[in-house]
């Protein structure tokens, strides 16, 4: 197979290992700097180019795209797809995954289990919007952070009155949301590729500090997730429709709950912790899925 690594530096952990897997198990593997291709959208035949040539013969790409170019990004990959590549997620799923609210109304729609959510847009609405999310401690989310910037735990009503009145003024969205006391700072990430949790970590957060990211001074290891873990994180990567998804889930007295499905997971912490080869079982999913034109909606809808 020729494939396509849509990835802004080729030095990244993530990047490094799909290319060496891909290598590995006789692929022509390139790595494309998603912000530097570019392409005639009305042209009938779609084409990429990239550095003065046309981008062509891809069977699949591996989409890596980071939160700060979703919207570049997805457009690439749209582009691929109409193409007929196989791309590993398809477009329209990650830019799904990638709106916080839409996601969790998403899995809530199809009854998997989430923390209490609450969203508002009025500073009057605020003291029933904490009600509503059963009081303080909770926590306030940004709806654009990533690596747990942005995520703040309130001990008070009065500190989550103030900090929700602020970000209001600031014209930030954010979501109000239960804290899971019983987690103890740790969560759970469930790599899933096709229908099967191939690999999970514990993420345990730093002392004094409830975030688990490993960005976060967080530490992982080994866990054995139960059945219900295990079907819970396989449900939600299929709600959203990812073939590759990193499925983060608490512990709480009533069963998992799901906190975010991540469309391009890293590789570094669930294959360092625990010894698997995840960027093989990824080239693997391709080589059984990937034939060219099976792209379910070639960036439709
Ligand atoms: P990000 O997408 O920025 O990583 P998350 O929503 O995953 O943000 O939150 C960051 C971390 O904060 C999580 O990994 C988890 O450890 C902790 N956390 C988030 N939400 C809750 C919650 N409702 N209850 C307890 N801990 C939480």
């Amino acid at each position: 197979m020729k494939v396509a690594v849509l990835s802004r530096n080729p030095r990244l952990y993530s990047t490094r290992r799909l290319v060496e897997a891909g290598e590995q198990r006789g692929h022509e593997m390139q790595v494309i700097d998603t912000l530097r291709a570019y392409m005639n959208i009305a042209s009938h035949k779609p084409q990429i180019h990239y550095r003065g040539q046309p981008l062509e013969g891809f069977d699949a790409v591996i989409p890596r795209i980071g939160a700060s170019v979703t919207f570049y990004g997805c457009a690439v990959l749209r582009q691929f797809e109409m193409m007929g590549v196989f791309p590993l997620n398809e477009s329209v799923a990650i830019t799904r995954s990638r709106d916080k609210l839409r996601s969790l109304q998403l899995l809530s729609r199809k009854g998997i289990g989430l923390p209490v959510t609450g969203f508002a847009n009025s500073p009057d609405d605020i003291p029933d919007l904490i009600q509503m999310v059963n009081g303080a401690p909770l926590i306030i989310k940004l709806l654009e952070g990533t690596q747990g910037i942005g995520v703040v735990m309130c001990e008070t009503q009065q500190a989550a009155e103030s900090v929700i009145e602020a970000f209001m003024g600031l014209k930030h969205n954010i979501m109000a949301q239960e804290y899971i006391k019983e987690a103890g700072g740790a969560d759970i990430r469930c790599f899933v590729i096709g229908d099967k949790v191939i690999a999970a970590i514990k993420r345990q957060a730093k002392p004094g500090e409830f975030r688990s990211n490993l960005h976060r001074g967080g530490s992982a290891s080994l866990i054995k997730i139960t059945p219900e873990e295990r079907m819970t994180a396989i449900r939600a990567a299929k709600i959203m429709g990812l073939n590759v998804a990193g499925v983060d889930i608490l512990r709480s007295l009533h069963g998992p709950l799901v906190m975010e499905v991540n469309s391009s997971p890293g590789l570094e912490g669930i294959e360092t912790t625990t010894g698997k080869d995840v960027a093989g079982l990824v080239i693997q999913y391709l080589e059984k899925n990937g034939s060219p034109n099976r792209t379910r909606t070639r960036g439709q809808g």
